[in-house]
């Protein structure tokens, strides 16, 4: 799960995908894009593998 950190809302990457039609067109696109307000994120790097939990992703 993503949290935007303009309004809170935690969407998943899939949510804004859809939500940022423009980079449908450029897949490698790393800016997220909160469905709810717009706010646009930057993608963090996948350091903290420290915080990583066992989660299921739906697919
Ligand atoms: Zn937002």
């Amino acid at each position: 799960m993503i949290k935007c950190s303009l309004c809170g809302l935690q969407f998943t990457e899939e949510d804004a995908h859809s939500a940022c039609t423009k980079c449908s067109f450029f897949k490698g696109c790393k800016l997220i894009k909160c469905p709810n307000c717009g706010f646009e994120l930057a993608l963090e790097p996948k350091r903290n593998k420290k915080l990583k939990k066992k989660n299921r992703r739906k697919q």
